[in-house]
């Protein structure tokens, strides 16, 4: 799996993308023109640091509206083709392009073997590996016989690689990835955002920190298959709730009112 970010270089991305978000946040606040306020953010008169400060608070408030006036492209390739279909169950701030099954012919397709096969017994890593061969030479078979591709290929494997281009907001980069980098998540879809995470921290360090899995921002963990609390990123909301009504209880018994905050 390879992902490169094509877009922005690090020269717009340092330019730019800081001011053009800070521009949206300190519109909504602001008399000045948003051309004033964006000059004043690229000639230095309002220093990184104070749009940072502003960015911050705005996106952790969740007013994501001012996020989306900045995107990412990166080149995806040799993913399979079930991380393509998780990938573009994604709707909103998004474009995709996706390699063509129906007009390209391959000549030789390509496989992922996941890591538990790999892992697994010789004799069961050489049936899965010699199922996929199967299919592909025949799926090579079908075309020879004047087949098209778009209905030989029906006998690819899910495990079929695969290459995109993916343009995303940073609202939608930021949703995205607290869904696909939480622990719940596949394994392929997951290091998928890791490396996407770790192309955006390449060119903003500040914009990459908010990539991270949702239980981050939430504070608390909200899947129903952590219950459990195996990953132990941050408490299940269970735990939370559960300490919360202890100290409530305590708090009733001696007669005094939780403070509120
Ligand atoms: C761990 C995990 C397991 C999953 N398992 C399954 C599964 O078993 N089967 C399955 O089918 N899918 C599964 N999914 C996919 C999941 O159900 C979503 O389709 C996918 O994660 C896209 O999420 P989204 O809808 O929040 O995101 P996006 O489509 O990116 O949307 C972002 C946000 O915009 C808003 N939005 C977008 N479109 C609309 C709309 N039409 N109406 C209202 N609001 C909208 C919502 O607030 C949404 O959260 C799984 C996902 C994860 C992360």
């Amino acid at each position: 799996m390879r992902v490169r970010l094509l877009f922005p270089t690090p020269e717009v991305a340092a330019q730019a993308y800081l001011p053009l978000i800070y521009t949206a946040c300190r519109t909504c606040y602001s008399e000045l023109d948003p051309q004033e306020i964006f000059d004043r953010a690229t000639d230095g008169r309002v220093t990184p640091e104070k749009q940072q400060e502003l960015v911050r608070k705005v996106i952790e408030s969740g007013h994501g509206s001012t996020i989306e006036h900045i995107v990412f492209t990166f080149a995806i390739s040799g993913v399979t083709r079930t991380l393509s279909h998780q990938l573009v169950r994604h709707r909103a701030g998004l474009a995709f392009d996706q390699q063509s099954q129906r007009y390209l012919k391959y000549r030789e397709p390509a496989y992922m073997v996941p890591g538990s096969i790999a892992d697994a017994d010789p004799e069961l890593r050489e049936r899965f590996t010699d199922a996929l061969d199967d299919s592909l030479a025949f799926y090579g078979e079908l075309l020879e016989a004047g087949i098209p591709g778009e209905d030989a290929r029906f006998v690819m494997p899910n495990a079929t690689r695969t290459n995109l281009v993916m343009t995303a907001n940073l609202r939608a980069l930021i949703h995205m990835s607290g869904l696909r980098l939480c622990t719940m998540a596949q394994w392929e879809i997951r290091r998928l955002f890791q490396l996407i995470r770790h192309e955006v921290f390449t060119v903003s360090p500040f914009l990459g920190a908010f990539l991270a899995p949702k239980c981050v921002p939430l504070g608390y963990c909200d899947e129903d298959r952590n219950r459990d609390e195996h990953c132990p990123i941050r408490p299940h909301k269970d735990s939370v709730l559960g300490a919360w009504s202890e100290k409530r209880a305590a708090a009733k018994a001696a007669g005094r009112d939780l403070p509120v905050r």
